[in-house]
């Protein structure tokens, strides 16, 4: 063979605001390229005690077991599910959006009997539905699984009230935090939380491939406790578990770069603080939305419902959305994500996670925003979303 004729690698310019990945911090790229270390080196092990103390502290719990998966947040999904749920096994999964179907989808392939309770796209379940159903299901519940932000619609689904209703049941509460974790509050132990999972790629602004998840005692007694073991190997906890806890058992390689990123990342979210990030996460949200309602475009959610991470704007009649999303990222370099299920065609997703959380980054979204639609005939008051987007983030700037 000759050599490769591909052309040397070169990466485009973006500015990530689509539903994930987001941007990362300069920081966390170092950390990538950084020398390998072995998986059992003790230089590497006092890394990954670091990055298991530091996801607690994000996580907001006392669990001893917390600590990344290898692979994307599905792969904490999975490895939730197939850890806690045997074949015969009882679960409700809450749908509102594409997380939660999957979570179904999962916990049917554990051959577990499986529930759902729904609200329409674009809503949030009420507790009230779902005590309702688990009272409908003859038998003990094992779990019960709900998406905390639901990426594809752009809702939030308040947490304390579940865990008390499936606490009740005798269920434990299994959340997806993928897109919570690191850009609003996520309190798993005052939320009385049984086992949760999130991503790195989204409001952690960490490369996707790692999947933090944390159990608590009861969650981990019911792992000990199944009748038969995991039927993946490769997400069984028992051995993960001995690989992270004090035996350092080799199960598989750990993605060693993976892991500098993700401490970097995490250091990157402790150094900020969490309040801090939640409120420039609040601020992104709410100037993002002030610019998108100043431009005439109209929101899917209610104000109460809404993501401080993502916000889904209904498409405007006589529109094409693929050529605003196509013109956005060949003009202006700027990545939005489309709608799936029941909203493709119906909205776009703008993701304000992380890193891409910035006012310069809203503002020049809104700025193309403007040009793009202007160019397909909307008739759109020059200026007025980086105007109004930026008199809410003037309105919570601090003085100098
Ligand atoms: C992105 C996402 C996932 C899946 O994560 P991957 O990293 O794509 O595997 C799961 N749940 C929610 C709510 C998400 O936003």
């Amino acid at each position: 063979m000759q050599g490769s004729r591909m052309a040397e690698l070169k990466i485009p310019a973006r500015v990530l605001m689509g539903p994930g990945p987001s941007d990362v911090d300069p920081r966390v790229l170092r950390a990538l390229g950084m020398p390998l270390l072995g998986h059992l080196d003790p230089a590497f092990l006092a890394i990954m005690n670091d990055i298991m103390e530091a996801l607690r502290s994000v996580f907001r719990t006392a669990n001893r077991l917390t600590l990344p998966v290898s692979g994307t947040g599905s792969a904490g999904m999975e490895t939730l599910l197939v850890n806690l749920l045997e074949p015969g096994d009882r679960a409700l999964v809450v749908v509102q959006g594409l997380f939660g179907q999957r979570m179904v989808d999962a916990a049917r392939r554990c051959g577990a009997e499986t529930h759902v309770v729904e609200a329409a796209w674009g809503e949030a379940v009420d507790p009230a539905a779902v005590e309702r159903a688990l009272g409908q299901i003859p038998g003990n519940v094992k779990l019960v699984a709900v998406v905390h932000a639901e990426t594809s619609t752009g809702v939030m689904q308040p947490i304390p009230p579940l865990a008390d209703i499936a606490h009740r049941a005798g269920a434990l509460l299994v959340v997806d935090c993928v897109t919570s974790l690191g850009g609003c509050p996520v309190e798993i132990d005052a939320w009385g939380v049984d086992a949760a999972f999130s991503g790195t790629q989204k409001c952690l602004s960490c490369p996707p491939g790692l999947a933090p998840i944390t159990l608590n005692a009861r969650a981990e007694e019911a792992v000990r406790a199944r009748r038969q073991p995991v039927q993946s190997w490769y997400l069984d906890l028992t051995m993960v578990m001995s690989y992270w806890g004090q035996e350092r058992v080799y199960h598989h390689t750990a993605p060693i770069s993976m892991l500098y990123a993700f401490r970097e990342a995490l250091q990157l979210v402790l150094e900020e603080g969490l309040e801090h990030r939640f409120e420039r996460h609040r601020t992104g949200s709410q100037a993002l939305a002030a610019g998108l309602e100043a431009m005439g475009l109209e929101l899917l959610v209610t104000r109460e419902s809404r993501l401080p991470s993502l916000t889904t704007v209904t498409i405007p009649a006589g529109v094409d959305e693929l050529r605003v999303r196509r013109e956005l990222l060949q003009d202006f370099g700027i990545e939005i994500g489309g709608g799936l299920g029941p909203l493709k065609g119906r909205v776009w997703r703008i993701g304000t996670m992380g890193y891409s959380c910035q006012e310069k980054n809203i503002i020049l979204l809104l700025t193309a925003m403007e040009q793009v639609l202007r160019r397909q005939g909307q008739e759109i008051p020059p200026g007025a979303g980086a105007a109004a987007a930026d008199a809410v983030c003037a309105s919570r700037r601090p003085r100098a």
